[in-house]
């Protein structure tokens, strides 16, 4: 975890939003759970965000884009080369509009 205020004001005490404090009867510390991830930070007040989970945050992304869009091996009709496209594509061989059924 990195947390950095969202300001970038400098601020290095940051506060735990959303988080459900377990107790029981005598009100004693049982446990917790983060509802949502969320820091505050205590020099301005503004919303931090953790740098540390960025990097599995944007690789989620890239493999969600990759595995919504697939290029196809396609043989051109116009040019009959054998050419790799995504949908929507034209052949990057010879430019004509290739319909990928
Ligand atoms: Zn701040
Ligand atoms: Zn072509």
């Amino acid at each position: 975890m990195w947390l950095v205020c969202s300001q970038r004001c400098g601020g290095t005490l940051f506060r735990p939003l959303d988080v459900e404090v377990d107790v029981d009867a005598a009100g004693a510390y049982q446990g917790h759970r983060v509802v949502q991830p969320g820091y505050l930070c205590l020099n301005c007040g503004s919303p931090a965000v953790d740098l540390g989970a960025v990097p599995d945050a944007m690789q989620d992304d890239e493999e969600g884009e990759q595995s919504a869009v697939t290029s196809v091996d396609i043989l051109c009709p116009i040019c009959e080369t054998l050419v790799s496209v995504l949908p929507g594509e034209e052949c990057p061989n010879c430019g004509a509009a290739l319909e990928l059924v």
